[in-house]
Order: C-alpha cells, then sequence, then structure tokens
C-alpha cells in the first residue's frame, strides 16, 4: 500500500531506519554565534565546504544565515551554486579559485574566486577585463606549500599600477599549518609574513584564522575569522577540552544478539578471539557509512600502535567493537551490558552527545573532519529545528 504524501510522517521513517543521523541545526547556531563572540572585533564567516562537513550544505546554510552570518565559504564552485538561494544576501567565498570556462557560475551566482596561483590571478584578470568589475579574494601562501600565491608575487601584485581597474580584491587571506597547535613556532612565523601581506594591501579586509586561529586570540583575527568544524561541534584545537556543543548523533540499529562461547572467533580473518563466553550485538553499519575499518577493534594493523577500537554507546554503557568492521556490519561486545537494558532494533550511538566525535576520530587514527564528510549516503537524517526537542 502507498503512502499519500499528506500522511507520510518522516519521523516513522526514522524510527525505523538502520542508520540515523541526527543535526541539531540551533546547536550549529549556537557554535556560530559563540565563534562570532571569540572573534572579537573581526565578523565571523562560516565554511560550509563538503556539504557542510557532510552536515546539508542547504539546511546548515539557511540556519547559519537566519543566525547572522553573511559571509560563507565552500570550496568549489557547484557548492556555492547550492548555497546562494539559502544564503541570498551573502558573499559566497570559493576557495579553490576559478578555472576557464567557469567564470560565468561566479558571474551569475555572485560568487568570489579565491585565488590561489599566479595561472588563476591571470586568468581572472582578463576575465572581468571583458566582463566588469566583479570581486575576488586573494590567497596568499605563508608556508602552508598547499594554495595561495608565493609572497613575491603578492607583494608585486599590490603596487601593480598596470592591473585593470576591474580587478577588485575585497579579500587577503591565508591558511595556518598548526593552528591545532598553539605553541607551534609556524603560527607565529605565518603571523608574522601576513602582517606584512596585509600592510602591502591596505584597505582590503584580511582574514587568517580557521576554527583554531579563532581561539589563538586577536592577533589571529584581523577583519574575517573563517571557522568550519567548531560550528559542527568538532574538535579543532588539540590537548584542551573542546567548548563547542555536540551536533550530529550518528546511531545504527542492533540487527542481530548472539551468544558466543569462550574460544570462538569474531568476524573476517578470525583475528578476535573470545576470552569469555559473550553476548554479542551485531550492528548494521560498515565502513561503507564511514565507520571506518581502522576503527576496528581487532585485526588491523593501526591496533598495534593504538591499543583499542572505538566504542559505541548504549543505555549508559560504552560498548567495545570488537573484530572487523566490514562493510555493512560492526559487532559490539555486549557482555558487561545487563541482558534486560537492550534489545533487537534499539539504536547504538556510534558518535553524539555520549561518544564524543574526536574520541572516536582517535581511536581510528584520524580527525572529526574526516568522520563526518565521510558519512556516505545511507543514514536517514533528521533535522532538529528547535532548541529542546
Ligand atoms: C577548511 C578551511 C577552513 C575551515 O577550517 P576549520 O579547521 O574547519 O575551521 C578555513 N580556511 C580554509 C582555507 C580552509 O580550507
Amino acid at each position: 500500500m502507498s503512502q499519500s504524501p499528506m500522511n507520510f510522517d518522516p519521523d516513522e521513517h526514522f524510527h525505523s531506519a538502520p542508520l540515523r543521523l541526527t543535526i541539531d541545526l540551533p546547536a550549529i547556531a549556537d557554535n556560530w554565534r559563540d565563534m562570532a563572540k571569540r572573534s572579537g572585533k573581526a565578523r565571523a564567516a562560516a565554511v560550509v565546504k563538503a556539504d557542510a562537513y557532510g552536515l546539508g550544505i542547504e539546511d546548515v546554510g539557511r540556519t547559519l544565515y537566519h543566525a547572522g552570518a553573511r559571509d560563507f565559504f565552500v570550496a568549489v564552485p557547484a557548492e556555492g551554486e547550492t548555497l546562494r538561494p539559502y544564503a541570498p544576501e551573502a558573499r559566497i567565498f570559493v576557495l579553490s579559485g576559478v578555472w576557464p570556462g567557469m567564470e560565468q557560475t561566479f558571474f551569475d551566482n555572485d560568487l568570489v574566486p579565491v585565488l590561489a596561483s599566479e595561472e588563476q590571478l591571470a586568468f581572472w584578470m582578463s576575465a572581468v577585463s571583458n566582463h566588469g568589475d566583479h570581486p575576488c579574494a586573494l590567497h596568499v601562501d605563508t608556508g602552508f606549500n598547499r594554495l595561495g600565491l608565493p609572497m613575491e608575487a603578492a607583494m608585486e601584485l599590490s603596487s601593480d599600477v598596470s592591473r585593470p581597474a576591474s580587478f577588485s580584491p575585497v579579500l587577503v587571506m591565508s591558511h595556518l599549518a598548526c593552528g591545532d597547535d598553539p605553541q607551534h613556532p609556524m603560527n607565529q612565523q605565518q603571523l608574522q609574513s601576513f602582517r606584512s601581506v596585509r600592510a602591502a594591501f591596505d584597505g582590503i579586509e584580511a582574514s587568517v584564522a580557521a576554527s583554531a586561529g579563532t581561539f589563538h586570540g586577536p592577533d589571529y583575527h584581523f577583519d574575517l575569522t573563517r571557522p568550519g568544524i567548531a560550528l559542527y561541534g568538532g574538535e579543532a584545537v588539540s590537548g584542551v577540552k573542546n567548548p563547542m556543543r555536540p551536533v550530529a548523533t550518528a546511531e545504527a540499529r542492533i540487527l542481530q544478539i548472539r551468544s558466543a562461547k569462550a574460544g570462538e572467533t569474531v568476524s573476517y580473518g578470525a583475528s578476535y578471539r573470545l576470552s569469555r563466553d559473550s553476548r554479542l550485538a551485531t550492528v548494521s553499519v560498515g565502513y561503507a557509512d564511514g565507520y571506518l575499518r581502522s576503527l576496528s577493534g581487532h585485526g588491523i594493523p593501526l591496533r598495534d600502535s593504538v591499543s583499542e577500537g572505538a566504542f559505541g554507546f548504549i543505555a549508559g554503557y560504552r560498548v567495545p567493537v570488537i573484530g572487523r568492521i566490514t562493510m555493512d556490519i560492526t559487532i559490539f561486545d555486549m557482555t558487561d551490558v545487563p541482558e534486560q537494558a537492550f534489545k533487537i532494533g534499539d539504536y547504538v550511538e556510534l558518535f553524539g552527545q555520549n561518544m564524543l566525535l574526536d574520541d572516536v576520530a582517535r581511536a581510528g587514527g584520524t580527525i572529526g573532519y574526516e568522520m563526518l564528510t565521510g558519512m556516505g549516503l545511507r543514514y536517514e537524517r533528521r533535522y532538529v529545528e528547535q532548541e529542546d526537542i
């Protein structure tokens, strides 16, 4: 029997999905306001590249726009095109810059290319000579060696009187290589270099801080900060308590509960042998859902250096992943959880309020950014729109 759209209850689907993801939009808005406050006199932008770190650029974009964000950063032009209707009056910067053949997308959607190489710079100058005034930003490399104009090229450009009148940079920016480590000497070196760039482009706004840099204080704020991961509740600075609200909760259903005897093995490779009679939960999540194989409890090379795999959370208990994570299935050891506390069909929290995203990521030898952006297509998503729901 097919359901009419009139009485389709999206929550009903959510409550029976094998995998589900809850995205707390008020927490995102709150995190942005928090980062805006930490930015002091500078404005806070919002970085929403990679589908807003996997959480959905449309819903996240409109939430941040309503919270007051008017500067957005995406990685590629298509993301800017998708965002535009949700952030109508905002400035949208495209971090990978512009290629010949792409310029019309920038003009049509009012996107600002972040010019990051001498080739892009030359191309954009010729494009605006023909088209007329359109803003751009300049990314200057102060030591990252990834994207950005070399320092000398930027300095030359700043005093180049022959550049076309329609060439209109509105922002000069750089990116820190070691922002996550406030003690790293690279931060100061890059800051010094960026100050000289900024001075050369007097009158144009400047930006150097992503989430981590925003935490490093006013020296790093300039005119605009560019927080990304902090908006999504992730950890930007290593070794200090993360002050942001968690945003995403990922859960997967228990498909089966099994009893297994001491001496038996679990999952591919038979790499984990049970030391006691055990109760196991077979759960509907695997590496195809970004629950990385490196989170496995046993039988993967990473366990030689990081002893424990990931934990899930259910009914107040932390339960370890045992054996290898497979494409669609993960096995959790439920032996220490009272039998009446869980049943088939219950959900195990993979990360969220109880299992912090970055703790899970660390167990897999990676970072929260990668967990969020790698969740795949199988999660049923629900957006929480208001506080306290
Ligand atoms: C991704 C990115 C950001 C945001 O970084 P977070 O660490 O997520 O805050 C800012 N600036 C640039 C250039 C980026 O590539």
